[in-house]
Formats: structure tokens, C-alpha cells, sequence
């Protein structure tokens, strides 16, 4: 079976924390991982819940719209997940015991995309990822905007840091940063140039 949908199956049973007692539909992630571009996000919504998708609610719609924007389909050039797979109550924030105990999966789905380029999206994403690849951050405004060269266990890989698209809905001032950092993380129009 294809790894990431061996991990996927893992991920729909898993127990591992809390949040399996509340959710209705675990999210693993979906997209194809051939372009080598992974998106990760922090946890899913109320309509991720329902659907089992990543990134389907309004914050998911603002996301494909300005990837589209700039030459890039979703289901095709990304793969897409979240740090935590399971929705936690309320849209509250992933708590740190979730994130350690969801960590383990995301650190699979990078071993089987081997991405070139993550692209981290808010902060416990960022945090996320960044500890992963043994560096610690403080705030998102300290590495929002930025790229840096990682290795997230065997994977050598570019790991770039923008806003959650949540953040961005209702702000215009960060959903102008937003849609900047993706236009340039991604390639400008020609859609991810830089890494095909
Ligand atoms: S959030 Fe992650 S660790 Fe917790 S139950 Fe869901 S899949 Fe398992």
C-alpha cells in the first residue's frame, strides 16, 4: 500500500490523545506528494471534522484561492496536512501534549513526500516544525516571511514560515503578507519553478 495512505489508515484509528474522544473524522492530509511541496497547517476546523479533508473551511478556501492565484492546484502540486490530525474542541489551540503525541505521524508523512519545500503555516506549525529540526522559536514575527534549511530526520529540506490563513481572514494587513510570502515561497506565476 502507498505509504502516506498506510499512515492515513494509522492516523482514522488512532487513540493516541484526547482528541480522538471528540472528533468525528481524523484528518491525515491529501494532495500528491510528486511535486515534493508539503503545506502544514495547525489542526482542523469544524468542517474538516465533518468532511475528514484539511483546509475545506473558509480558511482552506483562502488558501486554494491564492495558490490558484499563483499557478498552483491544490490537489495536484501539494501535499497538504496539519501538525494535529484530530479537531480539537471549539477550534480551541492544540495543547503541547497533543502536538507531542500527533508529532510522530507528521514526521512519517515527511519521510514518505521527502519534500524540497514545507511551506509552515501560523504558529504551532512553525514551532512545530522548527523543533523538529532541532531549532526553537519564540514568536511567528521572528521567522514569518523566512526560509531556512532544515533536516526533519533523514529529509534535507527548505522549510519556509507564513501566517495561518485563519489569521489572515478577517486582517487584511496579514492576508497581504500571506499572499506575498506564498507568491514568493512557491515561485511567483509560474508556480513552484523554483523547486520542479
Ligand atoms: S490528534 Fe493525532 S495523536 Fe491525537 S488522536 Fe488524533 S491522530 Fe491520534
Amino acid at each position: 500500500m502507498d505509504r502516506l495512505l498506510e499512515i492515513a489508515e494509522r492516523i482514522r484509528r488512532c487513540a493516541r490523545c484526547r482528541l480522538h474522544e471528540t472528533r468525528r473524522l481524523a484528518v491525515p492530509g491529501e494532495g500528491r506528494a510528486e511535486k515534493g511541496v508539503m503545506i502544514v497547517g495547525e489542526a482542523p476546523g469544524e468542517k474538516e471534522d465533518e468532511e475528514g479533508r484539511p483546509f475545506v473551511g473558509p480558511a482552506g478556501k483562502l488558501l486554494t484561492a491564492i495558490l490558484a492565484r499563483h499557478g498552483v492546484d491544490r490537489g495536484r502540486d501539494v501535499f497538504i496536512t496539519n501538525v494535529v490530525k484530530c479537531r480539537p474542541p471549539g477550534n480551541r489551540e492544540p495543547l503541547e501534549d497533543e502536538i507531542a503525541a500527533c508529532t510522530p505521524y507528521l514526521v512519517e508523512q515527511i519521510a514518505a513526500v521527502r519534500p524540497r519545500l514545507i511551506i509552515a503555516l501560523g504558529v504551532h506549525s512553525a514551532r512545530t516544525l522548527m523543533g523538529l529540526a532541532g531549532r526553537k522559536i519564540a514568536k511567528i514575527a521572528d521567522v514569518r516571511g523566512k526560509c531556512f534549511e532544515v533536516r526533519i530526520g533523514a529529509v534535507d529540506t527548505t522549510l519556509c514560515v507564513t501566517y495561518h490563513p485563519a489569521a489572515a481572514l478577517y486582517n487584511p494587513k496579514l492576508r497581504g503578507a500571506l499572499e506575498e510570502d506564498l507568491a514568493r515561497f512557491i515561485g511567483g506565476g509560474g508556480g513552484l519553478l523554483k523547486y520542479m
